[in-house]
């Protein structure tokens, strides 16, 4: 016998619950709405962690995300159990409740380097607001910082730590920042955008160990035995989807590592049940295979798709997803896709004047777009990928 009952059980405190709350009362749920976070703090946007928020221009408040009055939120709250056969769940309140329909939007965790030295004083992981509080506590009187990862987390965080004076370093295993996602041309675009305001970048290197001075980190030692000193040390090496509580639920976990749903964003075998985030691992209908995404416009699409369709509406996720990223003022990127691959890159504008569009193709057909400093259609690229056409 549960506790207590509610219309919509919304687990998870990211942007996709909030969302979806939002979606829920915006398509007409008169019904109760419970959104269950574990984190200190209600809902709030990720992205400044690394960018506003980190460099000082944005508050906890700009963070924040309303979901309404009439959404009851519960923070450091776990959900510890969840029954989808019995359509309960369990709190760390230890009280248990049952529910119409759930969402499942547990989100992601840092993926940690796994290195010698790794635990020491000095090191960062970025996730939660509380983890910028404690990097600018302890970059206010370092001079050298060393970001680990050429993705977008690293390379955001040398920029806006660089505008607060520190000297950075990216070190990355690729030859070029953001090339896994981007490709070669775009990385090296990225490279010249990073060194230009005084960004060191180390590329094509692994990070051996780190090593301290007084139990606090000092320095990174590269394979091959190079040796670079570091008073703070950020690392973006990626993120895993939080599926402790779905896997114990006995939920269908995809290769990709996420909760898998079908199209619709329903969980697999669990009727009344949807899935949206970091961890949702679907079926999309725009890509034609099965896709995972962490990104954050993309979690908020699925948090309205899965509300319509708690609330009836049978439809599939058809959002193409979109992706961005500032680094300081000096550059702003937006993305649709993901290619999975691409086998050509045509470039619109000038590349190196970062005024650009770079077009991905796969045998002929548009597959993602990635724009610099505004340029290029945006809903164009949106249009192709959905439709498979050919053309640019
Ligand atoms: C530092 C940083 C910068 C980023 N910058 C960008 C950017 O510039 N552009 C972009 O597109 N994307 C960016 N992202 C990615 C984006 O923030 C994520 O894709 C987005 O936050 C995913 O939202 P979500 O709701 O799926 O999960 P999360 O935001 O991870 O939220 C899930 C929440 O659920 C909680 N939870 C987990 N398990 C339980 C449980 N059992 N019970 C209760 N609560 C639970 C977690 O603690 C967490 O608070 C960034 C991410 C980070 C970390």
């Amino acid at each position: 016998m549960a506790d207590r009952h509610v219309d919509h059980l919304l687990i998870g405190g990211g942007i996709a619950s909030a969302t979806c709350a939002q979606a829920l009362r915006e398509g007409g749920a008169a019904g109760s709405i419970l959104l269950v976070g574990r984190e200190l703090d209600p809902p709030y946007h990720r992205p400044p962690i690394t960018k506003g928020y980190l460099g000082g221009g944005e508050s906890r408040d700009d963070a924040a995300i309303a979901v309404g009055d009439d959404v009851e939120v519960l923070t450091r709250t776990s959900v510890m159990a969840l029954d989808p056969a019995a359509r309960t769940a369990t709190l760390s309140t230890k009280d248990t409740v049952s529910y119409d329909t759930a969402l499942l939007a547990t989100g992601a965790m840092v993926r940690r380097l796994p290195v010698d030295g790794g635990q020491l004083e000095g090191i960062h992981y970025l996730r939660a607001l509380g983890n910028a509080d404690a990097l600018r506590r302890d970059v206010d009187g370092a001079e050298r910082v060393l970001c680990v990862g050429g993705s977008y987390i690293g390379c955001e965080v040398a920029a806006t730590l660089t505008t607060l004076g520190k000297r950075c370093t990216v070190v990355l295993q690729e030859e070029e920042p953001l090339e896994r996602g981007f490709g070669l041309q775009v990385g090296a675009w990225v490279r010249s955008v990073l060194e230009s305001h005084g960004v060191e970048v180390v590329s094509g290197v692994e990070v051996e160990r780190f090593e301290a001075d007084d139990e606090r980190v000092a320095r990174v030692v590269l394979a091959g035995g190079r040796t670079l000193p570091a008073d703070v040390v950020v690392c973006g090496v990626g993120a895993m989807p939080d599926v402790m509580l779905a896997r114990k639920a006995g939920l269908e976990i995809g290769p990709a590592g996420g909760v898998r749903a079908d199209a619709q964003l329903r969980a697999l075998g669990a009727d009344g049940l949807f899935v949206a985030g970091d961890m949702c691992e679907y079926d999309s209908a725009v890509h034609g295979r099965v896709v995972r995404i962490e990104h954050e416009e993309v979690a908020a699409a699925h948090g309205r798709t899965a509300a319509r369709n708690m609330l009836g509406a049978g439809a599939d996720h058809v959002e193409v997803p979109y992706f961005w990223s500032d680094l300081a003022d000096w550059a702003t990127l937006e993305y649709v896709g993901p290619a999975e691959g691409w086998d050509e890159e045509v470039v619109e504008g000038d590349l190196a004047a970062g005024a650009f569009a770079v077009w991905y193709r796969r045998e002929g057909h548009v597959v993602a777009m990635l724009s610099a400093g505004g340029h290029g259609d945006l809903d164009r690229a949106r249009a192709l990928i959905a439709s498979g056409e050919a053309l640019i």
